[in-house]
Protein backbone atom coordinates (compact mmCIF):
# COMPACT_ATOMS: atom_id res chain seq x y z
CA UNK A 1 0.00 0.00 0.00
CA UNK A 2 1.47 3.08 -0.81
CA UNK A 3 1.65 6.19 1.91
CA UNK A 4 -1.64 7.76 0.32
CA UNK A 5 -2.07 11.42 1.37
CA UNK A 6 -5.26 13.37 1.63
CA UNK A 7 -5.55 16.92 1.07
CA UNK A 8 -7.35 19.56 3.36
CA UNK A 9 -9.02 22.27 1.12
CA UNK A 10 -10.27 25.44 2.45
CA UNK A 11 -13.03 27.64 0.48
CA UNK A 12 -13.36 31.88 1.32
CA UNK A 13 -13.28 34.52 -0.72
CA UNK A 14 -11.47 37.71 -0.18
CA UNK A 15 -14.76 40.34 0.00
CA UNK A 16 -14.13 39.91 4.03
CA UNK A 17 -10.30 41.28 4.52
CA UNK A 18 -7.14 39.69 5.94
CA UNK A 19 -8.14 39.27 9.47
CA UNK A 20 -10.76 37.17 8.29
CA UNK A 21 -8.89 35.47 5.66
CA UNK A 22 -6.33 34.95 8.83
CA UNK A 23 -8.54 33.64 10.77
CA UNK A 24 -9.80 31.00 8.23
CA UNK A 25 -6.03 29.52 7.38
CA UNK A 26 -5.79 29.91 11.30
CA UNK A 27 -8.91 27.82 11.64
CA UNK A 28 -8.59 25.21 8.91
CA UNK A 29 -4.72 23.95 10.53
CA UNK A 30 -6.29 23.65 13.58
CA UNK A 31 -8.95 21.31 12.47
CA UNK A 32 -6.38 19.64 10.39
CA UNK A 33 -3.94 18.94 13.11
CA UNK A 34 -6.24 17.67 15.54
CA UNK A 35 -8.15 14.85 12.92
CA UNK A 36 -4.23 14.28 12.52
CA UNK A 37 -3.52 13.63 16.13
CA UNK A 38 -6.77 11.95 16.64
CA UNK A 39 -5.19 9.08 15.45
CA UNK A 40 -8.08 7.71 14.00
CA UNK A 41 -7.46 8.79 10.51
CA UNK A 42 -5.84 5.82 8.40
CA UNK A 43 -4.16 8.45 5.89
CA UNK A 44 -2.42 11.73 6.75
CA UNK A 45 -4.28 14.65 5.68
CA UNK A 46 -2.70 17.62 4.45
CA UNK A 47 -3.27 21.34 4.98
CA UNK A 48 -3.60 23.62 1.89
CA UNK A 49 -3.50 27.40 1.60
CA UNK A 50 -6.99 28.88 1.22
CA UNK A 51 -9.11 28.33 -1.96
CA UNK A 52 -10.06 32.52 -2.86
CA UNK A 53 -9.92 32.52 -6.73
CA UNK A 54 -10.61 30.89 -9.68
CA UNK A 55 -6.64 30.03 -10.56
CA UNK A 56 -6.01 29.13 -7.13
CA UNK A 57 -8.96 26.50 -7.20
CA UNK A 58 -7.31 25.48 -10.76
CA UNK A 59 -4.09 24.80 -9.71
CA UNK A 60 -4.77 23.42 -6.77
CA UNK A 61 -6.97 20.47 -8.31
CA UNK A 62 -4.29 20.32 -10.50
CA UNK A 63 -1.54 19.76 -8.38
CA UNK A 64 -3.90 17.05 -6.77
CA UNK A 65 -4.13 15.15 -9.70
CA UNK A 66 -0.34 14.76 -10.78
CA UNK A 67 0.36 13.91 -7.36
CA UNK A 68 1.23 10.39 -7.11
CA UNK A 69 0.29 10.00 -3.18
CA UNK A 70 -2.59 12.33 -3.12
CA UNK A 71 -5.82 9.81 -2.89
CA UNK A 72 -8.48 12.46 -2.85
CA UNK A 73 -9.15 16.31 -1.73
CA UNK A 74 -11.86 16.73 1.35
CA UNK A 75 -13.18 20.82 0.43
CA UNK A 76 -14.43 22.79 3.51
CA UNK A 77 -16.55 25.95 2.85
CA UNK A 78 -15.77 28.35 6.02
CA UNK A 79 -17.11 31.07 4.63
CA UNK A 80 -18.95 32.17 1.71
CA UNK A 81 -16.88 31.25 -1.74
CA UNK A 82 -18.65 31.85 -4.64
CA UNK A 83 -19.33 28.62 -6.63
CA UNK A 84 -18.58 29.90 -10.22
CA UNK A 85 -14.99 30.30 -8.63
CA UNK A 86 -14.90 26.42 -8.75
CA UNK A 87 -16.46 25.28 -11.71
CA UNK A 88 -13.06 24.54 -13.68
CA UNK A 89 -11.21 22.90 -11.22
CA UNK A 90 -14.01 20.81 -10.25
CA UNK A 91 -14.45 19.92 -14.30
CA UNK A 92 -10.36 18.98 -14.53
CA UNK A 93 -10.14 17.67 -10.92
CA UNK A 94 -10.18 13.56 -11.43
CA UNK A 95 -9.76 12.11 -7.63
CA UNK A 96 -12.23 11.10 -4.41
CA UNK A 97 -13.88 14.70 -3.42
CA UNK A 98 -15.35 14.71 -0.09
CA UNK A 99 -17.18 18.02 1.26
CA UNK A 100 -16.60 18.25 4.40
CA UNK A 101 -19.59 20.41 6.26
CA UNK A 102 -18.46 21.45 9.45
CA UNK A 103 -17.96 24.50 11.50
CA UNK A 104 -14.86 26.30 13.60
CA UNK A 105 -17.02 27.17 16.52
CA UNK A 106 -19.34 24.49 18.19
CA UNK A 107 -21.90 26.49 19.86
CA UNK A 108 -23.53 29.76 18.76
CA UNK A 109 -22.07 32.82 20.97
CA UNK A 110 -25.09 34.38 22.28
CA UNK A 111 -23.86 37.12 24.06
CA UNK A 112 -21.02 38.48 21.81
CA UNK A 113 -22.17 37.51 18.01
CA UNK A 114 -22.78 40.16 15.57
CA UNK A 115 -22.20 40.70 11.87
CA UNK A 116 -18.29 40.33 11.95
CA UNK A 117 -18.74 36.47 13.32
CA UNK A 118 -21.21 35.60 11.22
CA UNK A 119 -19.57 36.70 8.48
CA UNK A 120 -16.61 34.81 9.15
CA UNK A 121 -18.68 31.61 10.32
CA UNK A 122 -21.04 31.22 7.53
CA UNK A 123 -20.23 27.69 6.70
CA UNK A 124 -24.34 26.54 6.98
CA UNK A 125 -24.55 29.60 4.05
CA UNK A 126 -21.21 28.30 1.92
CA UNK A 127 -21.33 24.77 2.29
CA UNK A 128 -25.10 25.10 0.57
CA UNK A 129 -23.20 27.49 -2.57
CA UNK A 130 -20.85 25.27 -3.06
CA UNK A 131 -22.73 21.46 -2.80
CA UNK A 132 -24.96 23.65 -5.50
CA UNK A 133 -22.26 23.64 -8.40
CA UNK A 134 -21.04 19.94 -7.33
CA UNK A 135 -24.63 18.75 -7.81
CA UNK A 136 -25.36 20.72 -10.84
CA UNK A 137 -21.97 19.37 -12.57
CA UNK A 138 -22.87 15.91 -11.78
CA UNK A 139 -19.81 14.92 -9.52
CA UNK A 140 -19.87 12.43 -7.11
CA UNK A 141 -18.64 13.42 -3.97
CA UNK A 142 -19.03 12.84 -0.57
CA UNK A 143 -20.95 14.81 1.78
CA UNK A 144 -20.11 14.39 5.85
CA UNK A 145 -21.55 17.06 7.88
CA UNK A 146 -20.89 17.65 11.71
CA UNK A 147 -18.81 18.86 14.41
CA UNK A 148 -15.45 18.43 13.38
CA UNK A 149 -14.00 17.73 17.26
CA UNK A 150 -16.61 14.59 17.20
CA UNK A 151 -15.51 11.66 17.68
CA UNK A 152 -18.52 9.72 14.93
CA UNK A 153 -17.31 12.94 12.35
CA UNK A 154 -14.12 11.55 12.33
CA UNK A 155 -14.82 7.86 11.99
CA UNK A 156 -17.07 8.75 9.15
CA UNK A 157 -13.82 10.76 7.33
CA UNK A 158 -11.83 7.71 8.14
CA UNK A 159 -14.12 5.50 7.08
CA UNK A 160 -15.06 7.53 3.34
CA UNK A 161 -10.84 7.52 3.30
CA UNK A 162 -10.14 3.86 2.86
CA UNK A 163 -13.57 4.24 0.22
CA UNK A 164 -11.37 6.53 -1.37
CA UNK A 165 -8.27 4.20 -1.68
CA UNK A 166 -10.31 1.43 -3.12
CA UNK A 167 -11.43 4.08 -5.39
CA UNK A 168 -7.76 5.33 -6.57
CA UNK A 169 -6.50 1.39 -6.29
CA UNK A 170 -9.23 -0.08 -8.17
CA UNK A 171 -7.62 0.50 -11.72
CA UNK A 172 -4.63 -0.70 -10.42
CA UNK A 173 -6.01 -4.75 -9.60
CA UNK A 174 -5.01 -7.58 -12.35
CA UNK A 175 -6.75 -10.92 -11.67
CA UNK A 176 -5.07 -14.31 -13.43
CA UNK A 177 -7.37 -16.64 -14.78
CA UNK A 178 -6.23 -20.30 -14.25
CA UNK A 179 -9.26 -21.42 -15.83
CA UNK A 180 -12.17 -20.13 -17.39
CA UNK A 181 -15.80 -19.69 -15.85
CA UNK A 182 -17.45 -23.53 -15.05
CA UNK A 183 -19.24 -24.81 -17.80
CA UNK A 184 -23.02 -23.69 -17.87
CA UNK A 185 -23.15 -21.60 -15.08
CA UNK A 186 -24.30 -17.97 -15.62
CA UNK A 187 -23.70 -16.03 -12.63
CA UNK A 188 -20.08 -16.02 -12.37
CA UNK A 189 -19.57 -14.87 -16.33
CA UNK A 190 -19.81 -11.07 -17.14
CA UNK A 191 -17.64 -8.61 -19.71
CA UNK A 192 -14.32 -8.29 -18.95
CA UNK A 193 -13.99 -5.36 -21.22
CA UNK A 194 -16.70 -4.02 -19.31
CA UNK A 195 -15.03 -4.69 -16.25
CA UNK A 196 -11.74 -2.66 -17.33
CA UNK A 197 -13.71 0.03 -18.32
CA UNK A 198 -15.78 0.40 -15.35
CA UNK A 199 -13.91 -0.54 -12.80
CA UNK A 200 -9.92 -0.63 -14.61
CA UNK A 201 -9.44 -4.11 -13.86
CA UNK A 202 -7.18 -6.48 -16.10
CA UNK A 203 -8.11 -9.90 -16.41
CA UNK A 204 -6.27 -12.42 -18.25
CA UNK A 205 -5.98 -15.92 -18.60
CA UNK A 206 -3.62 -18.46 -18.67
CA UNK A 207 -3.13 -21.76 -19.26
CA UNK A 208 -2.87 -24.02 -15.83
CA UNK A 209 0.24 -26.01 -17.08
CA UNK A 210 2.12 -22.50 -17.07
CA UNK A 211 1.46 -22.59 -13.26
CA UNK A 212 2.50 -26.28 -13.02
CA UNK A 213 5.61 -25.27 -14.10
CA UNK A 214 6.28 -22.65 -11.65
CA UNK A 215 5.26 -25.20 -9.18
CA UNK A 216 7.31 -28.67 -10.18
CA UNK A 217 10.44 -25.74 -10.31
CA UNK A 218 9.58 -25.17 -6.83
CA UNK A 219 13.01 -27.21 -4.78
CA UNK A 220 12.11 -29.82 -2.08
CA UNK A 221 14.04 -28.05 1.00
CA UNK A 222 11.84 -24.86 0.03
CA UNK A 223 8.91 -27.03 0.26
CA UNK A 224 9.97 -29.07 3.21
CA UNK A 225 10.39 -25.62 5.03
CA UNK A 226 6.79 -24.60 4.09
CA UNK A 227 5.49 -27.70 5.27
CA UNK A 228 7.40 -27.53 8.92
CA UNK A 229 5.98 -24.09 9.25
CA UNK A 230 2.08 -25.60 8.11
CA UNK A 231 2.81 -28.19 11.10
CA UNK A 232 4.39 -25.77 14.07
CA UNK A 233 1.63 -23.00 13.30
CA UNK A 234 -1.73 -25.39 12.31
CA UNK A 235 -3.05 -28.64 14.48
CA UNK A 236 -2.66 -31.27 12.58
CA UNK A 237 -5.46 -33.57 12.61
CA UNK A 238 -4.90 -36.79 10.62
CA UNK A 239 -8.13 -38.54 11.31
CA UNK A 240 -6.33 -42.39 10.92
CA UNK A 241 -4.40 -41.02 7.79
CA UNK A 242 -0.98 -42.17 7.69
CA UNK A 243 0.84 -39.27 8.84
CA UNK A 244 3.65 -40.11 6.30
CA UNK A 245 1.27 -39.58 3.35
CA UNK A 246 -0.88 -36.60 5.22
CA UNK A 247 2.59 -34.98 5.39
CA UNK A 248 3.28 -35.71 1.53
CA UNK A 249 -0.61 -34.38 0.98
CA UNK A 250 0.04 -31.00 3.00
CA UNK A 251 3.58 -30.75 0.78
CA UNK A 252 1.40 -30.54 -2.40
CA UNK A 253 -0.11 -27.97 -1.27
CA UNK A 254 2.79 -25.98 0.19
CA UNK A 255 4.30 -26.59 -2.85
CA UNK A 256 1.29 -24.80 -4.41
CA UNK A 257 1.56 -22.46 -2.73
CA UNK A 258 5.43 -21.42 -2.99
CA UNK A 259 5.05 -21.93 -7.21
CA UNK A 260 1.84 -19.50 -7.30
CA UNK A 261 2.72 -16.66 -5.28
CA UNK A 262 6.08 -16.80 -7.86
CA UNK A 263 3.81 -16.43 -10.23
CA UNK A 264 1.47 -13.97 -8.87
CA UNK A 265 4.75 -11.42 -8.16
CA UNK A 266 6.50 -12.06 -11.03
CA UNK A 267 3.63 -11.08 -13.39
CA UNK A 268 2.01 -8.49 -11.40
CA UNK A 269 -0.87 -10.42 -10.46
CA UNK A 270 -3.25 -9.33 -7.38
CA UNK A 271 -6.14 -11.90 -8.05
CA UNK A 272 -6.74 -15.22 -8.54
CA UNK A 273 -9.30 -17.68 -10.54
CA UNK A 274 -8.93 -21.48 -9.94
CA UNK A 275 -11.63 -24.40 -11.07
CA UNK A 276 -11.31 -27.25 -9.40
CA UNK A 277 -12.62 -29.13 -13.16
CA UNK A 278 -9.69 -27.62 -14.87
CA UNK A 279 -6.37 -28.51 -12.68
CA UNK A 280 -3.80 -29.81 -15.66
CA UNK A 281 -1.17 -31.77 -14.09
CA UNK A 282 -1.80 -30.05 -10.50
CA UNK A 283 -2.09 -33.11 -8.25
CA UNK A 284 -4.37 -31.45 -6.02
CA UNK A 285 -7.04 -28.52 -5.88
CA UNK A 286 -4.97 -25.66 -4.73
CA UNK A 287 -6.54 -25.14 -0.97
CA UNK A 288 -4.56 -24.77 1.70
CA UNK A 289 -2.19 -22.68 -0.60
CA UNK A 290 -5.12 -20.26 -1.95
CA UNK A 291 -6.48 -19.47 1.60
CA UNK A 292 -2.89 -18.72 2.72
CA UNK A 293 -2.48 -16.18 -0.32
CA UNK A 294 -5.92 -14.65 0.69
CA UNK A 295 -4.37 -14.21 3.73
CA UNK A 296 -1.61 -12.29 2.67
CA UNK A 297 -3.95 -10.20 0.63
CA UNK A 298 -4.27 -11.72 -2.83
CA UNK A 299 -7.97 -11.91 -4.02
CA UNK A 300 -9.52 -15.37 -5.07
CA UNK A 301 -12.68 -16.84 -7.17
CA UNK A 302 -13.71 -20.59 -7.24
CA UNK A 303 -14.63 -21.81 -10.56
CA UNK A 304 -13.48 -18.99 -13.39
CA UNK A 305 -15.18 -16.53 -10.94
CA UNK A 306 -13.15 -13.15 -11.78
CA UNK A 307 -15.45 -10.29 -10.61
CA UNK A 308 -15.79 -11.99 -7.07
CA UNK A 309 -11.63 -12.56 -7.30
CA UNK A 310 -11.73 -8.98 -7.81
CA UNK A 311 -13.94 -7.57 -5.21
CA UNK A 312 -12.03 -9.99 -2.69
CA UNK A 313 -8.92 -8.18 -3.58
CA UNK A 314 -10.48 -4.73 -3.84
CA UNK A 315 -12.07 -4.90 -0.30
CA UNK A 316 -8.35 -6.32 0.86
CA UNK A 317 -7.38 -3.31 0.16
CA UNK A 318 -9.91 -1.04 1.68
CA UNK A 319 -9.49 -2.48 5.03
CA UNK A 320 -5.73 -3.03 5.07
CA UNK A 321 -4.44 -1.85 8.32
CA UNK A 322 -7.66 -1.25 9.77
CA UNK A 323 -7.38 -1.98 13.91
CA UNK A 324 -8.78 -5.02 15.28
CA UNK A 325 -8.93 -6.19 11.83
CA UNK A 326 -11.86 -9.37 12.01
CA UNK A 327 -10.73 -10.79 7.98
CA UNK A 328 -12.14 -10.47 4.66
CA UNK A 329 -12.35 -13.41 2.31
CA UNK A 330 -14.29 -15.38 -0.94
CA UNK A 331 -17.44 -17.50 0.52
CA UNK A 332 -20.43 -19.35 -0.91
CA UNK A 333 -24.01 -19.66 -0.01
CA UNK A 334 -24.35 -23.21 1.62
CA UNK A 335 -27.12 -24.54 3.47
CA UNK A 336 -29.88 -22.64 5.38
CA UNK A 337 -31.44 -23.36 9.22
CA UNK A 338 -34.97 -22.49 9.19
CA UNK A 339 -35.50 -23.31 12.59
CA UNK A 340 -37.65 -20.63 13.80
CA UNK A 341 -34.94 -17.64 16.50
CA UNK A 342 -32.44 -19.64 14.75
CA UNK A 343 -32.03 -18.72 10.76
CA UNK A 344 -28.97 -18.65 9.35
CA UNK A 345 -27.09 -19.44 6.27
CA UNK A 346 -23.90 -21.85 6.12
CA UNK A 347 -21.05 -19.98 4.37
CA UNK A 348 -18.64 -22.49 3.24
CA UNK A 349 -16.69 -23.37 0.07
CA UNK A 350 -14.90 -26.61 -1.23
CA UNK A 351 -11.76 -25.68 0.20
CA UNK A 352 -10.90 -21.80 -0.04
CA UNK A 353 -11.98 -19.65 3.13
CA UNK A 354 -9.66 -17.05 4.20
CA UNK A 355 -8.02 -17.93 7.61
CA UNK A 356 -8.27 -13.77 8.73
CA UNK A 357 -11.77 -14.57 9.68
CA UNK A 358 -11.09 -17.75 12.16
CA UNK A 359 -11.88 -17.52 15.48
CA UNK A 360 -9.27 -19.12 17.28
CA UNK A 361 -7.57 -22.58 16.39
CA UNK A 362 -7.27 -23.62 12.69
CA UNK A 363 -6.42 -27.07 12.15
CA UNK A 364 -5.30 -28.67 8.55
CA UNK A 365 -7.24 -31.82 7.60
CA UNK A 366 -7.30 -34.11 4.39
CA UNK A 367 -10.64 -35.67 2.89
CA UNK A 368 -11.62 -36.38 -0.42
CA UNK A 369 -13.51 -33.37 -2.08
CA UNK A 370 -16.72 -35.06 -3.63
CA UNK A 371 -16.08 -33.36 -6.80
CA UNK A 372 -12.99 -33.52 -9.50
CA UNK A 373 -10.59 -36.58 -10.08
CA UNK A 374 -7.43 -35.91 -7.93
CA UNK A 375 -5.67 -36.10 -4.63
CA UNK A 376 -7.58 -35.64 -1.24
CA UNK A 377 -6.35 -31.66 -1.00
CA UNK A 378 -4.71 -30.40 2.30
CA UNK A 379 -7.51 -27.67 3.54
CA UNK A 380 -7.48 -24.88 6.51
CA UNK A 381 -10.53 -25.67 8.83
CA UNK A 382 -12.10 -23.46 11.13
CA UNK A 383 -14.56 -21.31 12.14
CA UNK A 384 -15.50 -17.66 11.89
CA UNK A 385 -15.25 -15.17 14.19
CA UNK A 386 -18.99 -13.42 16.03
CA UNK A 387 -19.87 -10.04 14.84
CA UNK A 388 -21.00 -7.65 11.76
CA UNK A 389 -19.97 -7.69 8.48
CA UNK A 390 -21.22 -7.04 5.23
CA UNK A 391 -21.54 -10.22 1.86
CA UNK A 392 -21.01 -8.25 -1.41
CA UNK A 393 -21.93 -9.83 -5.05
CA UNK A 394 -21.17 -8.17 -8.24
CA UNK A 395 -23.34 -9.31 -10.95
CA UNK A 396 -22.96 -8.88 -14.97
CA UNK A 397 -26.84 -7.03 -15.92
CA UNK A 398 -25.86 -7.54 -19.79
CA UNK A 399 -26.37 -3.93 -20.03
CA UNK A 400 -24.58 -2.95 -16.34
CA UNK A 401 -23.34 -3.97 -13.18
CA UNK A 402 -25.02 -4.17 -10.26
CA UNK A 403 -23.43 -4.21 -6.97
CA UNK A 404 -25.61 -6.13 -3.97
CA UNK A 405 -24.53 -5.84 -0.57
CA UNK A 406 -26.49 -7.51 2.53
CA UNK A 407 -25.64 -6.72 6.07
CA UNK A 408 -24.70 -9.84 8.00
CA UNK A 409 -24.64 -10.83 11.41
CA UNK A 410 -21.82 -13.92 12.42
CA UNK A 411 -23.28 -16.01 14.91
CA UNK A 412 -21.34 -19.41 15.87
CA UNK A 413 -23.53 -22.57 15.39
CA UNK A 414 -26.06 -24.35 18.04
CA UNK A 415 -23.48 -27.22 18.00
CA UNK A 416 -20.15 -28.08 16.10
CA UNK A 417 -19.62 -29.81 12.79
CA UNK A 418 -17.27 -32.40 12.96
CA UNK A 419 -17.98 -34.32 9.80
CA UNK A 420 -17.39 -31.37 8.09
CA UNK A 421 -14.00 -31.23 7.08
CA UNK A 422 -14.00 -27.38 5.43
CA UNK A 423 -13.73 -23.25 6.94
CA UNK A 424 -17.22 -21.94 7.59
CA UNK A 425 -19.03 -19.17 8.91
CA UNK A 426 -23.01 -18.86 9.94
CA UNK A 427 -24.50 -15.73 9.43
CA UNK A 428 -28.20 -14.24 10.08
CA UNK A 429 -28.69 -11.98 7.58
CA UNK A 430 -30.55 -8.68 7.89
CA UNK A 431 -33.37 -7.80 7.93
CA UNK A 432 -34.32 -11.54 8.29
CA UNK A 433 -33.20 -15.33 6.72
CA UNK A 434 -36.77 -15.14 4.11
CA UNK A 435 -36.20 -11.14 3.23
CA UNK A 436 -32.54 -11.32 2.69
CA UNK A 437 -33.26 -14.27 0.44
CA UNK A 438 -35.87 -12.84 -1.42
CA UNK A 439 -34.59 -9.53 -1.84
CA UNK A 440 -30.86 -11.00 -2.79
CA UNK A 441 -33.00 -13.49 -5.65
CA UNK A 442 -34.61 -10.42 -6.87
CA UNK A 443 -31.50 -8.55 -7.36
CA UNK A 444 -30.15 -11.39 -8.80
CA UNK A 445 -27.23 -11.58 -6.52
CA UNK A 446 -24.81 -15.17 -7.05
CA UNK A 447 -23.86 -17.89 -4.58
CA UNK A 448 -20.23 -16.95 -4.62
CA UNK A 449 -19.41 -13.78 -2.32
CA UNK A 450 -16.78 -11.51 -1.35
CA UNK A 451 -17.01 -10.84 2.41
CA UNK A 452 -15.78 -8.91 5.36
CA UNK A 453 -16.19 -7.85 8.92
CA UNK A 454 -14.03 -4.74 8.31
CA UNK A 455 -15.93 -2.84 5.83
CA UNK A 456 -19.45 -1.19 5.69
CA UNK A 457 -22.23 -0.83 3.19
CA UNK A 458 -21.99 2.92 3.40
CA UNK A 459 -18.01 2.10 1.85
CA UNK A 460 -19.24 -0.10 -0.83
CA UNK A 461 -22.31 2.20 -2.05
CA UNK A 462 -19.77 5.43 -2.29
CA UNK A 463 -17.33 3.00 -4.33
CA UNK A 464 -20.04 2.24 -6.54
CA UNK A 465 -21.09 5.68 -7.15
CA UNK A 466 -17.27 6.18 -7.94
CA UNK A 467 -17.44 3.85 -10.33
CA UNK A 468 -20.82 4.64 -12.00
CA UNK A 469 -22.87 1.25 -11.18
CA UNK A 470 -25.85 0.64 -9.78
CA UNK A 471 -25.82 -0.77 -6.01
CA UNK A 472 -28.45 -1.66 -4.04
CA UNK A 473 -28.29 -2.59 -0.38
CA UNK A 474 -30.60 -5.85 1.63
CA UNK A 475 -30.31 -4.56 5.86
CA UNK A 476 -32.62 -4.04 8.98
CA UNK A 477 -35.26 -1.14 7.67
CA UNK A 478 -35.87 -2.05 4.85
CA UNK A 479 -39.03 -2.72 2.45
CA UNK A 480 -38.94 -5.40 -0.15
CA UNK A 481 -41.38 -3.61 -2.10
CA UNK A 482 -39.60 -0.08 -2.14
CA UNK A 483 -36.75 -2.41 -3.06
CA UNK A 484 -37.92 -3.78 -5.55
CA UNK A 485 -39.30 -0.78 -7.28
CA UNK A 486 -35.73 1.02 -6.80
CA UNK A 487 -34.62 -1.59 -8.98
CA UNK A 488 -37.10 -0.86 -11.28
CA UNK A 489 -36.08 3.20 -11.30
CA UNK A 490 -32.57 2.19 -11.37
CA UNK A 491 -33.48 0.44 -14.96
CA UNK A 492 -34.50 3.71 -16.40
CA UNK A 493 -31.96 5.51 -15.19
CA UNK A 494 -28.67 3.56 -16.59
CA UNK A 495 -30.51 2.99 -19.77
CA UNK A 496 -30.15 6.82 -20.12
CA UNK A 497 -26.83 6.76 -17.99
CA UNK A 498 -24.50 4.27 -20.02
MN1 LIG B 1 -18.31 -22.14 -5.80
Amino acid sequence: MKKYQFWFCTGSQDLYGDECLEHVAAHSKEIVDSLNRSGKLPFELVWKPTMITNEVIRRTFNEANNDDLCAGVITWMHTFSPAKSWILGLQEFRKPLCHFHTQYNEEIPYDSIDMDFMNENQTAHGGREYGHIVTRMGIERKVIAGYWKNDEVTARIASWMRTAVGIMESSHIRVVRFADNMRNVAVTEGDKVEAQIKFGWEIDAYPVNVLVDYVNAVSEEDVSALVDEYYSRYEIVTEGRDPEEFRQHAAVQAQIEIGMERFLKEHNYHAVVTHFGDLGGLKQLPGLAIQRLMEKGYGFGAEGDWKTAAMVRLMKIMAEGTENAKGTSFFEDYTYNFVRGKEGILQAHMLEVCPTLADGKISVREQPLSMGDREDPARLVFTAKEGHGIAVSLIDLGDRFRLIINDVDVKHTEKEMPKLPVATAFWAPQPSLETAAEAWIYAGGAHHTAFSYDLTAEQMMDWADAMGIEAVRISDGMDLRQFRNEMKWNDLFYRFNR
